[in-house]
């Protein structure tokens, strides 16, 4: 198949690109003889940068085919600790590593796959400060991220340094892909000039992934990476690629770059900005210190109950969420029938809301405040934290 040439990642001639050894020869034989890569190619794998934010569900089979290939200069920015709920798709960490650095696990398993990769380590929150001064020299970022501050952080950095973004999102059975801040392409924002209201898109924490969909996604953007280092093939460059995992499908929708794009088109955007800010967290946060003052500890409600209070307990979860698990004694009542299930709630009576962790529940709360309801409380920490603090044999999920 002809390659189409394109320069997305320059660098100086193959004269200036470092030699393999007779051990690398031999390890990355299956690359040399595809005509496409070749020695140069896999000489150009090993002078590349490639910097990795997050070593989460998209980052783990991003280090792992990364640093398999032989990319020879793998930067990774995450300063989050391995837990239990990981496993289920973080497959650069195991069950030994529960508890140590994701950075530390991940470190262990890229020296065991291939020791010529040179591991950069960035055990850091990736913030407005630092985000420029950590990018800057790499060839190519992989945003393996899952929160729209760091999205919308990233991609401006990456155009304002001239560095390809290579985007990746998941969320329960679809997933996303593509290739911003490319010098023709569009960037992130000219797809999505502001972010969505907090709240309003489920995190795959309150959502939920399938577990092989970041595997899926994120070999999907080494691909893309490894194609932008070795300057082949067609890459993602304004196109988003739409995988449905359920229906077992893959399309591409086109891209356009968009002149009045305030990072990429007019160029408004000169330095990096407050992204928490930007995406609304502060005011998230007020929120919930104002939803706290109509909060309960699992505690006092179990004190309360044991004593014989008349406390009506609501769970707003979904029914399959019921049947994981549930406290003794409540109703459930999710959130999205809410309103309609209010006529059936006695106003008089001592309330108690809970879901997960508190989110949904503070949510519900709000509601019955604006109806009238006066003796209302939301569970803190939800049905997490009565297992923690109660009843033990409350499985947690
Ligand atoms: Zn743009």
């Amino acid at each position: 198949m002809a390659t189409t040439a394109f320069s997305t990642v320059s660098g100086p001639g193959s004269g200036d690109l470092p030699p393999l050894t007779p051990d690398e020869i031999l390890r990355y034989s299956r690359h040399l003889i595809i005509p496409d890569v070749a020695l140069s190619g896999q000489r150009k794998l090993k002078r590349s940068r490639v910097l990795l934010i997050g070593a989460g569900g998209l980052g783990s089979p991003l280090a792992l085919y990364l640093a398999a290939a032989g990319v020879g200069h793998l930067g990774l920015v995450d300063f989050d600790v391995v837990d239990f709920t990981n496993l289920q798709r973080q497959v650069l960490h195991g069950t030994k590593d529960v508890g140590r650095p994701k950075l530390d696990s991940a470190a262990d398993r890229i020296r065991d796959i291939n020791p010529n990769v040179h591991l950069e380590r960035y055990e850091t929150r990736l913030t407005s400060e630092n985000a420029l001064e950590i990018m800057r020299g790499y060839d190519v970022v992989v945003d393996g991220t899952d929160n729209f501050p760091t999205r919308y952080l990233t991609n401006d950095a990456c155009v304002l340094l001239g560095v390809p973004n290579v985007y990746g999102s998941i969320y329960r059975f679809e997933g996303q892909a593509s290739v911003f801040a490319t010098e023709n392409g569009p960037c992130y924002r000219c797809l999505f000039r502001e972010p969505p209201p907090p709240g309003l898109v489920p995190s795959c924490a309150e959502g939920g992934v399938l577990g092989v969909l970041p595997g899926l996604i994120g070999t999907i953007q080494a691909t893309e990476a490894i194609k932008l280092i070795l300057g082949i093939g067609q890459t993602l460059i304004g196109r988003l690629l739409l995988v449905d995992a359920l229906g077992m499908s893959f399309r591409t929708v086109r891209l356009k770059k968009d002149p009045s794009c305030p990072a990429c088109g007019t160029r408004e955007i000169r330095e990096l900005i407050d992204y928490e800010e930007f995406c609304g967290v502060p005011q998230a946060a007020a929120d919930a210190a104002r939803d706290a003052e109509f909060e309960t500890t699992p505690r006092e409600v179990a004190a309360r109950l044991r004593s014989g209070a008349p406390i009506e307990l609501i769970d707003v979860r979904e029914p399959h969420e019921w049947e994981i698990a549930r406290i003794d004694g409540a109703r459930l009542i999710p959130l999205a029938s809410f309103m309609d299930a209010l006529p059936t709630l006695d106003s008089a009576r001592e309330i108690v809301v809970y879901c997960k962790v508190g989110a949904r529940s503070a949510r519900a709360v709000r509601q019955l405040r604006a109806a009238g309801f006066k003796r209302v409380k939301n569970l803190a920490g939800g049905i997490q934290r009565w297992s923690e603090d109660v009843d033990p044999t409350i499985p947690r999920y």
